[in-house]
Order: C-alpha cells, then structure tokens, then sequence
C-alpha cells in the first residue's frame, strides 16, 4: 500500500478551527471511546493532526482501495505515519499504533491518472487490533475526544507558548502575524498545540509524539520546548547572515573610510601616511646611489607597490625588499689604512708569534698599497680549531680600517643559502653574503667564510659553486644573489677563508685560494699568549684586577697539560675563564684574599686532571710503532701495533681503515716479503703466519698514506722480534720498493711529537723544508732525521738488541697473503677523522 503527500505541489496545510467552515459539511460527531473500524491509509513523512486539512496523492492500489471503502461509508478513514519512510508496502507492524481519523473533504482525478484526496483530520484514533491487512487494511480501534483544561496553570501556559509564538512570527519568515492572531483564537489547549505544530512541521518523529500525547496540557508545553529550540535555531541563524553580510560590507566600508579619512586631511592640510612612507623610500632610491639600472628596477617596484592597495599581502613583500635593498652600501665603503708600520703594530697587539702568517698577511696589504685595483688573491687560512684563523681574519680588518664579517660556512648544504631564495618563496631572504655586506654597512669589509671545508653539497645543490662565484674576481663585480634580483659588487670586498684541512676544501675553490698555514702552538708558546693575551682578556671579562688573582707559569703549564691539550688555545682560554669566574665569585661574595693560582691548585677548581698526553711507550716494544697523524684537530700521535701469529699468511687490517690506508698496508708487507732475506725475516712467514695490523682508537675511520712507513715498521719488528725505539715517531709514504714519499701536515705532526715528549721524528727527506718556518726552540729539542727509503727508515727505528720474548712463529704449507674483510675507512694521513685520536686513545 503506497500513500504518499504530493512532493512538488504541496499546498500549504490550512487548518480548519482558524478557516471559515464550508457550508454543507456539518463536522462528523461521533462518540468518543466508542470500537470502530476503519480503513487504513499509511502515509509517509508526514503526520495527520486533528483539525489539519492536507491533499494527499495516491498512486497505488492499496491505498485508492481503502479511499474507495471509506467513500462508500462515511467517508472516515485512519490515517496513520509509517515508521520508516522507505518501504513501499508496509503492514500492520510498519505503521504507528496512533493515527488520526479524518473525513475524505474532496477527491480530484488527475491528468495523470492518479487521484488525490483532500482530508481534515477530525480526533486522535488508536488502532486495538488490524481487522483486515489485504487487498487494503482495516483497523479496528477508538476514538479519543479532546478534554477540555482550564485554569492558572493552563492560562500562564497558553500565555507563555502565544508569546514565544509572537517572537517566532517577528523573527521568521515561516510565521506570519496573521498565523499568530489565528492562534490567538484557538480556544483549547489541545487544539493550540496541534495547531502551532501544524505550521513548525518538526522532524516526522516529535510530531508523532505530539500526536501521542492525549493530555492538552502536557502537549502544549512540549510544543513550547519546540518553540523555544525554533527561537534559538532563528537566533543562530540571524547571527550567521549577520557576520556574512558585515565581512562582505568590510570592505566596502573600509574603502569608504579610507576615502573619507583622505578626504578629511586634506581638509586639514595634512600628508597620508601611505604617501608619506612611498615619498620616503622614493628619497632613500635616489639617496642610495644605485648604478642606474639597479634604480630603475628599484624604481619599477616602488611604482607597483604605488598602484597597489596598501593592506594587499604582495605590498608587505615588495616593501621587504625594498628595505632590504636600500639598507645595502651601495656607495657607502670605508678608508683603507695601508700603513704597513700600523698594520703591523695591529697584528702584533692581538697575536703573539705567527710571523710567517703576519709576514704573508703584511705582503698582501702592501699589495693593495702599491696596486688598488689590483686583483689580490683570497687567502685562506688553514690550521686546527683555536689556533687564531678568526681573530687573525679580524685583526686583518683592524689593521685595513675595514668592517669585519664572520659567516661560518660549516654545515652549509644548500646553495640558497650563499645566494639567497627567490622572492616568490614565501619567507625568501638574501643570502649569507648579502646578509654580511648589509650587516657591515660598507661595500668593501672584510668577510672571513669560516670553515669552508665543513661546507657539503646535496640535492638542494653545490655551496661551493656559488662561493667559486663570489671569490672570482672575474664574476663578483655583479654577484647575483635571487632574492636580490639586481647585481651587486663584491669585487672590493677582502674575502678571507678559514679551514681545519685544506684537503678537505672542494677541489675547484682549493685552487683559487691562496693557502696560509697557521700551525699549532707549542707549550710555550701557548704560555706566552696566556699571559699576554688570554689571563688578562678574561680577568677583563670578570672585572677582576691584578690584586685578586695570580697565575703562577707552571699552574698554567699544568692547565695546558691536564685539561687542554690541544693544538690551538681556545680549551685554554675556556679553563682559564673557568678559573677566573670562580675566583670573581668569591671576591663578590666578600673574600679580600688574593687567590694565587698554583699548580697544585689547579684541580681545586677544574677537578681532576683530565687529560693524559700520549705519550711515547714506556719501553721498547716488538710491533709497535708511533706514527704521526694530522687530524682536523691538529697533530696527533698514533700508535701501530701488529701481531704474527700462527696461521696461512693472512693480512688483517682493523681500527676502521680506508682504502688507501689499507692499500698502504699491502704495500708495506708486499715490500717486506719482497726485501725478506735482506731483513732477516723468517723464509716462508708467509705461509706460516697471519698477520694482525691494529691502530687503536677503532671508533674512528682514518685514512691516507702518511702510516704506510709506520705499518712497515711495525710489520718487520712483528715478523724479526727485534722492537721498535720508544722515543722515535715517523710518518711518510711508502712505495713497493721502499722509497718514502712526503706527506701533508708535517709542522702540525712534528708539533704532536714534541707535546708527547718525543725527541726523534723520522721524516720523508723532501718534507724537510716544510719545517723552515719551524720555531728554532722546537727545532731544537727534536731531533728530525730526514729518510729516503724503508732501509734509513729501520736503521734509525729498531733497537739495536732483540727484544727478550721474540713473537712466536710456526711453520706450515700454505703460500697466500691476502687482507682480511676490509674495515670501514680514515687517517693518520691527510684525511681528517672529526675526533680527536689521541684523546680515545687515552680513554681505552
Ligand atoms: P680559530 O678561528 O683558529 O678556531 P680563534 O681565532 O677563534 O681560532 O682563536 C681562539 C682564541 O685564541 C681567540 O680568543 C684568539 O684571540 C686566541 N688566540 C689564538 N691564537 C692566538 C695568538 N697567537 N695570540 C693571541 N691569542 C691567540
């Protein structure tokens, strides 16, 4: 049975208590509680309420059926709400129990065929029992008649329900005032409640339940919660159009204000600020003194910023840049100072020592002195953390009359970071270089590109080729930076570079560069710019004079040795003002004695000594060799230590060695087999024997040639049982043959073995002139023997006597040597491991 309301040409429901009666249709009266039966029409989405007069549409069998029954009665028929409004052929448990018995008032063929009925619901029926459920369904049931309800709570109820009805009609649309006066008329509870739900239409379900509720006074004041949630929902609802018609009129209004705020001041004879900002930046263009078509680019922006409104998002970014472009020295550069006498004073007032460094910077400025526009080369100064790259760079711009610049390169990966971000990126800065230039206000300062050789290329590009850019004199006279769009020379900046390892520096750059080492510091000389420089600097620092602390030389001496052992002297400085700080503590605490800083009462205030210098082994050993290293911290002492034991001629290598250190390795022993009787080494141990290479501090790859002599060494005092010397340290590349071949860092390593006390370094022949520039004092206490081949090498390094337990050896069959698995890769050598070898050593 289908029954449904006419979806597109639904009138609106009339109710008949508040319409004029039509004649000849006397209300049906029958009585109430009485058993009927009727006939049933299920309809869907809607719910028929007494005294509600709706045109339904019927379109199925069932339902013309039941319409037909009716007509051919009284024209009574229940009209009943299904419960789920999808089912097309509902039976008796689909239906509500609860409907409303109505009078069919009028039937109308449609052109369509289908017929539709106009009913009036006339009382709540409810069904007791179905009679019949085919072709169409009769139910049997009672009517229920409406109580009449009076009195004060009925009266303050209908009077508070017609007044939120009022306030409905004058805040929506769905409630007219003539439906509230309707309402006013309505002379029953019940009725009222029907009636007002009648136009709400809530959801099917709470109009079923008003239905359901038989008690007048109970239902009204249910419809009146409804009422009041109607109120809420038109509140809401006026608030939200509210806030969407106020954004729109914003800005419309703001244009209005604006215009009238315009309007108005110029009344009063006064400047926009808008226009006021636009004339100040076209004044700062043309103060800047741009080239010319810098300025007419610049020029260009100010004019799109001009058409622009002023609260547009792009306006801030053009004003960003425009800022930033204008707050660059486009003319503005200083005086250089080139006298050499003053520049030379500037040097030597913040560095002790370093004249091969002074010497080489004094040249450069005399350079400048006799040729201005001269390309002068970059210099770059190399050497372990805190030995003075940084304060030399700044003392050069001292001494020029320059503004100085520290970028530090190191961790740098991307390429926008030396040449900027395009402006499109939201968040774009200039990049590094152009950040400095504006930092130092000039166009000609001194920028030190710290740590070039921790810079490393990735997908976001190469740093290094922008820097190839900046430092080319070729190029840099129009750098172009992309947030910047317009070029800018750099072409009189002193660009000064600084690294740990000059191997280390990207190969192109490494070219360019003038390279400048500036060694590690010997413990004397460190005392000297202790006393100089660093006490005095940190008392400054600690507002502490002469007559509350006093360092005696050996205090210093042991600060040097027990907790800073390092090439340069920044761990130095950073003891010393560890010391100074508490001394400063207790004189603001009140104490009055001078605190005189002994040797002995170091540890007082930096604890227990915290370093333990490598040091030469305590006796002659038999495969173990002291090498040197040089590692990003300076220079390092290593040992070698090798062990033959029975085996089939195998060679393992660990202690995390890279290739060329392991091909070293091969070399060394390829070299001992092939020179084996001359070496008195035992015939066949290369069938009899393994051999173990170790280079301790395994937690660290290294890697380079300069341990080749060393392995050697070790090797042949491994397989003869003769023992190495204690108080020799070598370095030196080794070729099959056994020549020696010179390696890098030489002035770092010689420096290593003097800190660790030892007094012969056996170094390849042609490294000999790396040390001229060695300080005398150091010359003098090492011993440097300079060595051509393996066999000067031995003669200086094994003892002269045979060790008391010779290794053991065995003899056996096999022929093969070959390396073991090969270690991950690093260096005595070249190549820089980021840890400091000798300080695991220690640690082990
Ligand atoms: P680097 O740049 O080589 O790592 P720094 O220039 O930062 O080292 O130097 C560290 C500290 O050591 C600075 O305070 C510096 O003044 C001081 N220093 C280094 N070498 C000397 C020296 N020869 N004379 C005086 N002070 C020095």
């Amino acid at each position: 049975m289908e029954t449904t309301r006419r979806p597109v040409r639904r009138p609106r429901q009339s109710h008949p208590l508040t319409q004029p009666q039509r004649p000849g249709r006397a209300p049906v009266t029958c009585a109430p509680g009485a058993t009927r039966k009727l006939p049933v029409l299920p309809v869907r989405n809607a719910v028929v309420l007494p005294n509600m007069v709706v045109p339904l549409y019927l379109d199925r069998e069932p339902a013309l059926l039941a319409v037909e029954d009716a007509a051919a009665h009284d024209g009574h028929l229940l009209i009943v709400a299904q419960r789920s409004p999808d089912l097309t052929d509902p039976t008796a448990d689909d239906v509500y129990a609860i409907g409303t018995e109505c009078e069919i008032t009028r039937t109308l063929q449609l052109p369509d065929g289908a017929t539709s009925v106009t009913v009036r619901g006339l009382r709540r029926f409810k069904v007791s029992q179905w009679a019949q459920v085919a072709p169409y369904g009769v139910a049997r049931g009672a009517a229920t008649e409406e109580q009449a309800v009076t009195g004060n709570q009925a009266d303050a109820l209908r009077r508070s329900t017609l007044q939120l009805l009022e306030h409905c009609a004058r805040q929506s649309e769905r409630f007219t005032e003539d439906q509230y006066i309707q309402a006013l008329n309505i002379p029953t509870l019940g009725a009222l409640a029907d009636y007002i739900v009648t136009q709400l239409e809530p959801p099917i379900q709470e109009r079923q339940a008003i239905l359901e509720q038989f008690e007048p006074l109970a239902r009204l004041r249910a419809v009146s919660q409804l009422l009041r949630r109607e109120l809420d929902v038109l509140e809401l609802e006026r608030k939200i159009t509210g806030e969407v018609e106020q954004e729109a009129d914003r800005g419309h209004r703001e244009f209005l204000i604006r215009t009238q705020i315009q309007a108005l001041r110029k009344e009063l004879g006064e400047r926009d600020p808008g226009m006021a900002e636009l004339d100040e930046l076209r004044e700062r263009i043309e103060a800047a003194g741009m080239p010319t078509a810098v300025e007419e680019r610049i020029q260009r922006d100010l004019r799109r910023l001009e058409a622009m409104p002023s609260m547009a998002p792009e306006s801030t970014v053009i004003r960003g840049y425009l800022d930033t472009v204008l707050a660059l020295p486009w003319r503005t550069a200083s005086k250089d100072q080139l006298d050499l006498r003053a520049a030379a004073a500037t040097l030597d007032a913040h560095h002790s020592g370093l004249h091969t460094v002074k010497d080489r910077i004094l040249e450069f400025i005399a350079m400048r002195k006799l040729s201005p526009q001269g390309r002068a080369p970059v210099l770059c100064l190399v050497g372990a953390p805190g030995v003075g790259k940084t304060s030399l760079g700044r003392s050069v711009a001292e001494a020029l009359g320059r503004q100085f610049v520290r970028i530090s390169l190191g961790g740098v990966r991307d390429e926008a970071e030396i040449r900027g971000h395009r402006r499109t990126y939201v968040g774009a800065l200039p990049g590094r270089i152009i950040q400095a230039i504006k930092q130092a206000g000039t166009s000609n300062p001194v920028l030190l590109l710290d740590e070039v050789d921790k810079m490393a290329a990735d997908f976001r590009g190469d740093p290094s080729a922008a820097l190839l850019e900046v430092l080319d004199p070729e190029q840099n006279a129009a750098f172009a930076d992309h947030f910047l769009e317009v070029p800018f020379d750099l072409s009189k900046v002193l660009f000064i570079l600084t690294a740990n390892v000059a191997n280390a520096i990207p190969g192109p750059l490494r070219d360019r560069l003038e390279m400048i080492e500036v060694p590690g510091y010997t413990e004397d000389e460190k005392l000297h710019i202790a006393k100089r420089f660093l006490i005095p600097r940190q008392m400054r620092e600690c507002g502490l004079s002469e007559t509350r602390i006093a360092f005696t030389d050996d205090a210093i001496r042991r600060v040097i040795r027990d907790y800073a052992f390092e090439a340069g002297v920044r761990g130095l400085e950073r003891e010393i003002a560890a010391i100074a700080r508490q001394v400063a503590r207790k004189v603001a605490e009140g104490s009055r004695a001078k605190a005189s800083i002994t040797a002995q009462r170091v540890p007082t205030y930096l604890g227990p000594q915290r370093y333990f210098p490598p040091e030469a082994e305590d006796r002659d050993e038999v495969g173990v060799a002291t090498g040197l290293a040089c590692t990003s911290a300076g220079g390092e002492l290593i040992s070698v230590e090798v062990t033959s034991v029975p085996g089939r001629g195998v060679l393992q290598l660990t202690g995390q060695l890279g290739e060329v250190m392991r091909e070293s390795a091969q070399a060394a022993l390829t070299f001992a087999r092939s020179r084996g009787v001359h070496l008195e080494l035992p015939a066949d141990f290369h069938e009899v024997s393994d051999l173990h290479v170790h280079l301790p501090a395994g937690g660290i790859p290294k890697d380079g040639p300069s341990a080749g002599v060393t392995m050697a060494t070790a090797m042949i005092s491994a397989l003869t049982g003769k023992p190495v010397r204690r108080d020799v340290a070598m370095t030196g590349e080794i070729t099959l043959r056994g020549r020696v071949l010179p390696v890098g860092g030489v002035k770092d390593k010689v420096l290593a073995a003097h800190r660790a006390g030892i007094h012969t370094v056996l170094l390849p022949a042609r490294n000999l002139r790396d040390l001229d520039a060695m300080a005398p004092a150091i010359r003098a206490s090492i011993e440097v023997i300079p060595v051509e081949s393996m066999d000067d090498v031995l003669r200086h390094a094994l003892a002269t006597q045979s060790a008391a337990k010779p290794q053991p050896r065995r003899r056996a069959a096999a022929s093969r040597v070959r390396s073991a698995e090969p270690q991950a890769a690093c260096s005595p050598g070249e190549l820089p491991p980021a840890a400091r070898v000798a300080r695991s050593r220690q640690s082990d």
